[in-house]
Parts: C-alpha cells; structure tokens; sequence
C-alpha cells in the first residue's frame, strides 16, 4: 500500500457501495406484517402479545420469568425496585456507560457510587467495585460493556461476600456468554434496552429476566398495575394491588412486543453473521501495531452482536499520534472511526451538585449516609478512557470484500502515520458519543 493517505490528498481506501453491510434494524415484511397486525386490530396498549413475546425470550434467555418494558431505562429502574433498592441505599456502578444503568436509583432515594473500569474490557473493574462497597451498598450494576462480558466470577464472589445483589445491564450483549453463560443470566437480575441501535432492536422497549419470583413480582408491583391481579401472589405485595408501588406505567408497547417476537427468530442466526464479519475485520489487523482487539480471551466467552464495537488504541506504539488525528485520517479514508467512547460520569455537574428534587442538598447524596461524590483523579481509567479507544465499523453482514477495505484503511494509516505526524495540524475536538 504505497498511496498516499486520503487526508492529505491521496486516494480513499474504501470505494465499494456498503449500505447494505450496515444496515439496520433488519426490518423484512415479516416484520412489518406483524406490526401492521397490531395497529389493524388496535391492541397497541394490551398485554397478549408481549407476554408472549416474553415467554419466548425467557425460552431463549434461559430464565425462569421475563418482563417486557416500556425502555431499557424503565427495566432498570424496575430491576433495582425488584432487589430492594430504597432510601439511603447505595448502588455501585462503572463511571464509564450510558447514563441509565445507573441513574434510575435518584429515583429510589438511593445513592450511586461510582468505580473504576479496566482498561481491556471497559468494564467494571472488580477491584474498584470491591473498594468502593460500604455497609449500606445494596446493589452493584454491572453493564457488559460494548458487548465485552464483565467479569463475573470475580464480581459474583465478591458481592455474595457483601450480600450485594448483581443486576446486569445486558443492552450492549444480548445473546452474549461469558465462560459458556448467557449475559444476564448470571447476576439476580438481567436488565436490557431494545431500543432501535442496540444488537437485540424492537423499537423502543426494554426487558428484565430473572430466576427470582420475589424480584419479578417487586418489579410488576412497581410499574405494572395490570398485571397485579394474575402475578403477585405475595401476600406483602398483593395487599396493595390495583395501583403502581411507583406511581409508574412501564408496560410495553405492544408493535414493540410483535415486532420484537420476529427478531428473536432470526437474532442467532445474525448475531452469528455479524461475529463472523468483526472476527475477520480484526483478523485482518492481526499484525497492526498500536490497535487491537476489544474482546474477551477466554475461548467460551462472546461478544453477542457487538453493539457500538470499539478498538484499543496505543498511542505509544504508534510515534505518539492522537486518537482523535488517527480517528479522523480513517474516516478521510471512508471507513468509520470515531474517538473515544461513553463519558465518564461521576465528574458530571448533575452528580456533583444538582438538586433536582428539592431537598436542599445535592440529590445523589440527599439521603446518603456519607459524601460519596468523586473529584477528579479518582477513577483514572475511566477518566482517561478517550485517549484509549475509538468506536470501528460495525458490520452486521458478512462481505469480505467490504470488510478488507475497511481494514485496509485502518492499515494504512498506522502504515503512513509518519505523514500524519509531519504534515501536523491541530487535532481535531473528540467527537462527544453516548451510547
Ligand atoms: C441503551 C442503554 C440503556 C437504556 O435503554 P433505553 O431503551 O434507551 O431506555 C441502559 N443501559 C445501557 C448500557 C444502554 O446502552
């Protein structure tokens, strides 16, 4: 590859028509035909439909109950509600993830708490989970992130320790394993969004599974009222049926649920074709120097349908060229690449000083024990993550011509680094994603 690079004027790497590669929700008339059913027999608002939708993801998911929700957010939030969450209890989750694995406990009167991240898997670091328990830590969240599955052995033990209930946030890696164990199956309670751009796409919606009745009984008490009468057969929660514990409607909506009921029948089958298609773009990259590889080592582990898939950067290994020139050169040569990843979040205004609920105080700690509010330098991982990773094509189908461009243009960049870093120039600002 002696051309020059296309940012100073050379020929782009990638030239093939790819719309098709990437694509998605994969949305066929049989989709389609299950939606317009719905609308045409105006059963939007009701429950047949989902609950089956749910017992065939349960079937799937290998859980004893599921529940479908309005938004992966509501399924959080019901998920917490559902292991006990409340007042003054503090809820441990990565600094580094989408807002709504952990935000939803405000809402609870509880306190987030946030830990650190590792630097290969961009999860949790179960070090740091362990450090940041104390005696009111009720729930840790663990987000398996970008499709990378936690770490669950060391987190499972260390929380059972504690007596701390694990809830993951599967909306990065559904249908993923970790050691040969699908995500959400192994923590108390999964959680998930199905939102349109995650792997496992319905449209808006969220579902929750789990093994246990208490914790599906808590989170229909919460946010599900019609269902009360047929599923709450604790005495401690059917004394109070008929209306939401939480003043909230989470049903789903139900084009959701039918639409949702299609794409599980073909979810294996694409999952495999997008494993396929990311396995060969890295194995294109095999010997690049300076870029490698977000995915677990262990041979039983997956990455599901590799949601919003990221690489490792090293800018040392590579003459000390910025992501964000590196990201910007690879899009010049038509590919993606966007620096960075989610924003680390303990350092956010909102979690440092807002109150948003009047108690003349800082909300996340109105009804803390402790100060549990992070300066900056406390979670260094997470709060140098930009620096070390940038989002990659996500390819959802198998074209091995497409792919090969894409990672040719990867190649040639670290390959003629050396004009990015004479020709100098600014680098660009990182461009802000949050997903
Ligand atoms: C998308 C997402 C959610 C929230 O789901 P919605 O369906 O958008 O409400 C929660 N957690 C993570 C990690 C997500 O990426």
């Amino acid at each position: 590859m002696s051309d020059e690079l296309a940012i100073i004027g050379g020929p782009k790497a990638v030239t093939l028509e790819d719309d098709y590669v990437f694509s998605w929700p994969i949305i066929t008339e049989e989709d389609e035909k299950a939606a317009l059913e719905v609308l045409r027999a105006g059963t939007m608002s009701d429950t047949g439909i989902t609950k089956l939708f749910e017992e065939e993801f349960a079937d799937w998911q290998g859980s004893a109950y599921t529940l479908g929700f309005s938004s992966g957010t509501a399924s959080l939030l019901g998920a917490m509600y559902g292991v006990g969450v409340g007042v003054g209890d503090e809820v441990i989750a990565p600094s580094v993830t989408y807002w709504a694995a952990v935000l939803p406990c405000l809402s609870l009167g509880a306190t987030p708490v946030f830990a650190d991240i590792q630097p290969d898997s961009l999860c949790i670091d179960p070090e740091s989970f362990e450090e940041h328990i104390s005696e009111h830590t009720k729930a840790v969240v663990v987000v398996h992130n970008y499709g990378h599955p936690a770490d669950m052995d060391e987190i499972a033990e260390i929380a059972h320790a504690h007596d701390i209930a694990v809830i993951e946030d599967v909306s990065h890696a559904h249908g993923g394993l970790y050691k040969g164990r699908k995500l959400g199956t192994i923590g108390d309670v999964g959680a998930m969004s199905l939102m349109s751009r995650k792997s496992f796409p319905v449209g808006e919606g969220g579902i929750l599974a789990t093994d246990d009745r208490e914790i599906y009984e808590r989170a229909v008490a919460f946010g599900h009222y019609t269902r009360h009468g047929e599923d709450l057969e604790r005495d401690e929660l059917a004394q109070f049926g008929g209306l939401p514990f939480g003043g909230q409607k989470h049903r789903m909506h139900q084009i959701s649920a039918a639409v949702g009921r299609v794409q599980l029948k073909h979810y294996d089958d694409r999952m495999a074709e997008i494993q396929e298609a990311m396995g060969y773009f890295w194995e294109l990259l095999d010997d690049v120097s300076g870029i490698s590889i977000h995915h677990p080592e262990h041979e039983d582990s997956t990455m599901g349908g590799w949601y919003s898939p990221k690489g490792l950067y090293d800018a040392e290994k590579l003459d000390g060229l910025s992501v964000e020139r590196f990201a910007e050169a690879v899009t010049a040569e038509g590919s993606t690449c966007l620096p960075g990843c989610n924003y680390a979040l303990h350092t956010h205004p909102l979690l440092q000083n807002a109150d948003v609920y009047g108690h003349g105080k800082p909300t996340r700690i109105a009804n803390a024990h402790r100060d549990v509010r992070e300066s900056e330098g406390d979670l260094p991982v997470a709060e140098g993550i930009q620096e070390h990773c940038f989002t990659i094509p996500w390819f959802k189908r198998y074209e091995p011509e497409v792919i090969e461009q894409h990672a040719d243009a990867y190649r040639k960049v670290v390959e003629h680094r050396h004009e990015l870093l004479d020709t100098g120039g600014e680098p660009a600002a990182a461009t802000r994603v949050n997903d």
